[in-house]
């Protein structure tokens, strides 16, 4: 049973149906999915909720489905951890990790998106689904689509890592490597949902896409106990995940299921080398001025992003911050994301440490702070990013490895 009355232009309240558009026809303002939250309030409780098989769609009122998802049915549920030994060294004492880099089946955040838009795609008949992708929302589309059984066009700018487009390519995806950046991938996007009858998550199906970035906001509040953070501090692409994950608190809050109010911090990070949402929180505006990207943090890398001027609002709005991070920061947060806490994340999680270490500085997070660090993404993916020297071999006798010992001992 579905909950849900139809699109709503987020600007001009304008109403749509149900069906893959994307934008208001008045104002060109992102459409957003219209839920009827008094019946929802009717059939949820926390102790409904925490009766469910532990997935994303144990929230499933509140995610844009008519029918029973017939692909990524063991996506979300993955691990919030408390975070000692990081928060030590950052200097809090309160600080949690949730950590996406496990999700289901393609190790990113991007798999409750897909979930959720490419079950919607099927729900609508459509003959094909694809993206415009900077890498990790190729490899869960991709995965997603064969095990739906769908063909999948994936549209990938020319320059991304070799493990990314492995990643995709594996599945059978058709995969279109475009000579250009993001943005131009995504441009050429537009063009071909109009023109062929494709779901493209992130382009036509986008409505739906987004809801599914609310899960990693429940679920951050059911593992606290029905508690939003003080703070949370997330990586920006285009702008969605940080926007979603606050509407997902806030749904939360006037369905009556949290025991505390919503007053979480939202903080976004990017990289230096593609930061124009940061750059306009720091203006002090929500005026998106676009950028070229130049980063090694290519999952973040979109230098004119879909809902930046939401995300700038909400962390305004919310009393929090933004910050970036250098290509050697990135490089340093992945190292002590690892050293600390045994967690390998890619480009964009040390984007998000780094830029947590700033805020903590900064003093705009405090000691005592809830604090929840967003790790989005799998090191494994961007391996060649860290660039660690192979050890050199040893012979395979006891003299050898304690001299190899002494020497490691003596850097
Ligand atoms: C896509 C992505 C993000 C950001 O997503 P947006 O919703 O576009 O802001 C963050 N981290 C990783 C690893 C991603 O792949
Ligand atoms: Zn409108």
């Amino acid at each position: 049973m579905s909950f849900v009355n139809g699109l709503r232009c987020r600007e001009c309240g304008r109403e749509y149906p149900k069906a893959p558009i994307a934008g208001c026809e008045d104002c060109f303002a992102p459409l957003e999915v219209d839920y009827d939250y008094a019946a929802i309030s009717k059939a949820l409780s926390r102790e409904e909720i925490a009766s469910r098989d532990f997935s994303l769609w144990r929230y499933h009122e509140l995610l844009p489905l008519d029918g029973e998802p017939v692909i990524g049915r063991a996506s979300g549920a993955t691990p919030l951890i408390r975070a000692d030994r990081l928060a030590r060294e950052l200097g809090i004492e309160n600080l949690y990790i949730k950590n996406d880099s496990v999700n289901f089946p393609t190790l990113s955040f991007k798999d409750r998106v897909t979930a959720v838009a490419i079950n919607k795609a099927i729900e609508f008949k459509l003959e094909a689904v694809g993206c415009a992708s900077t890498g990790n929302l190729a490899n869960s589309v991709a995965a997603n689509a064969a095990a739906a059984g769908l063909p999948s066009y994936i549209f990938i700018p020319d320059n991304l890592e070799k493990s990314k487009v492995t990643a995709t390519q594996v599945y059978g995806a058709r995969v279109i490597a475009v000579k250009g950046n993001y943005d131009q991938v995504n441009r050429l996007c537009s063009e071909i949902a109009d023109r062929y009858p494709w779901g493209l998550v992130n382009v036509n199906l986008r409505p739906f896409y987004g809801e599914g970035s609310k899960t990693f906001g429940y679920e951050i509040a059911e593992q606290l106990g029905w508690i939003a953070p003080d703070a949370v501090v997330v990586p920006m692409a285009g702008g969605s995940l940080i926007s979603k994950i606050h509407k997902g608190l806030r749904e939360f809050e006037q369905l009556g299921l949290l025991k505390n109010e919503v007053s979480t911090r939202m903080f976004g990070a990017q990289a230096a080398g593609c930061n124009p949402i940061v750059a306009a929180v720091k203006r002090g505006s929500t005026e998106i001025q676009p950028v070229k990207p130049q980063t090694i943090a290519k999952s973040l890398a979109i230098g004119n992003p879909a809902d930046g001027y939401h995300a700038a609002s909400i962390i305004s709005a919310s009393g929090g911050w933004a910050e970036d991070a250098t290509d050697e920061e990135i490089i340093a947060g992945i190292r002590l994301l690892a050293e600390t806490q045994g967690i390998f994340t890619e480009t964009a999680g040390g984007v998000t440490l780094a830029a947590a270490q700033k805020l903590i500085k900064q003093g705009r997070i405090k000691p005592n702070d809830l604090t929840v660090i967003a790790i989005t993404g799998n090191g494994l993916k961007t391996q060649e990013a860290v660039e660690i020297e192979s050890p050199a071999a040893i012979e395979p006798n006891i003299a050898d490895f304690e001299r190899a010992i002494a020497r490691a001992a003596a850097v």
